[in-house]
C-alpha cells in the first residue's frame, strides 16, 4: 500500500473557517519518509487555519503502513458525522490477500498510533510493553485515585530513551530500559498466542485477558503472584 492522499475539509475551531487540508488514508513509512517523520514526533495531525493563523490538533482515520518492520497500524479515530472504512474489513483484507511475516494493529488514539510505530521502529513486542505498563499502573493505582492511562514514550531521535508516561489524576513518568524490556519478554512471551485475530486490538483489555487466561506466570496464585511481578517493574519516578 503505498502513500495515498485525500482532500478533506476541517472547520476552524478558533473562527469557525472551513479550509482544505490534505490527510493520508494511508501512509507508507518507506515511500514517504519525511510524513512517518512527522507522525513520529507527533506533528502529521498539525493543522494551521488560512484565516486566523491558529494551529490546532486535528487526528482523523487512517492507515499506517510500516514496511521496513513489517507492520500495519490503524487509528480508528471516531470524529463526529465523519463514516470512515471499518478498519477490520481493511486489515482483513491484507490479511486475506497475505503479507506474510506482518503483524496487525487497530488503535484509536492517535498518542497510541505514535506509540505503537515507535515501539515496532525499536523492533520491540508490544505486547510485552502493554503488560509491563498493566502491572505497573494497577500496582500503583492508589497514587492516582483510578488506574492511569499509560504510554511508552521513545525519543524518535533516540530509541534508548524511553519512559512510561502515567496520566491519571496527577502525572508521572518513569525510566523504562531495555533491562525491564527483556525480563518482560522472558517472562510472559512464552505464553503468548501469536493468532491474528488475539493481537489484533494490543491494549488494556488485551492484557487484562491474557493476564486472567493464557499468561499462567499470573495464574496460580493470582494476586500474589501479580504482585510479585509487578515488583520487578518497580517504576522509578522521575518526576
Ligand atoms: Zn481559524
Amino acid at each position: 500500500m503505498s502513500t495515498f492522499p485525500e482532500t478533506r475539509w476541517f472547520k476552524c475551531e478558533h473562527c469557525g473557517e472551513q479550509f482544505p487540508v490534505t490527510t493520508w488514508v494511508t501512509l507508507n513509512s518507506r515511500l514517504t519518509p519525511e510524513l512517518y517523520q512527522d507522525l513520529l514526533h507527533g506533528r502529521l495531525f498539525n493543522v494551521t487555519c488560512p484565516s486566523c493563523g491558529v494551529q490546532q490538533n486535528r487526528p482523523y482515520t487512517m492507515l499506517l503502513h510500516d514496511m521496513t518492520n513489517k507492520v500495519l497500524i490503524h487509528l480508528d479515530y471516531f470524529e463526529l458525522g465523519v463514516f470512515s472504512v471499518n478498519p477490520v474489513t481493511l486489515l482483513d483484507m491484507s490479511h486475506e490477500v497475505g503479507m506474510p511475516g506482518y503483524r496487525f494493529r487497530i488503535v484509536s488514539e492517535p498518542e497510541e498510533l505514535i506509540e505503537k510505530a515507535m515501539i515496532f521502529k525499536a523492533g520491540l513486542d508490544d505486547r510485552v510493553i502493554q503488560i509491563i505498563k498493566d502491572i505497573t499502573s494497577q500496582h500503583y493505582s492508589d497514587e492516582f485515585d483510578s488506574i492511569p492511562k499509560t504510554y511508552l514514550h521513545i525519543d524518535p531521535d533516540d530509541s534508548s530513551n524511553m519512559r512510561i508516561l502515567f496520566r491519571g489524576s496527577v502525572e508521572k513518568e518513569c525510566v523504562f530500559t531495555n533491562e525491564m524490556y527483556e525480563l518482560g519478554v522472558s517472562i510472559f512471551s512464552p505464553y503468548f498466542d501469536d493468532t491474528y485475530e488475539d493481537s489484533l486490538e494490543v491494549d488494556r483489555e488485551w492484557s487484562v485477558r491474557f493476564q486472567r487466561g493464557r499468561g499462567s506466570c499470573f495464574s496460580e496464585d493470582a494476586g500474589a503472584n501479580k504482585r510479585k511481578v509487578a515488583h520487578l517493574f518497580l517504576p522509578k519516578y522521575i518526576n
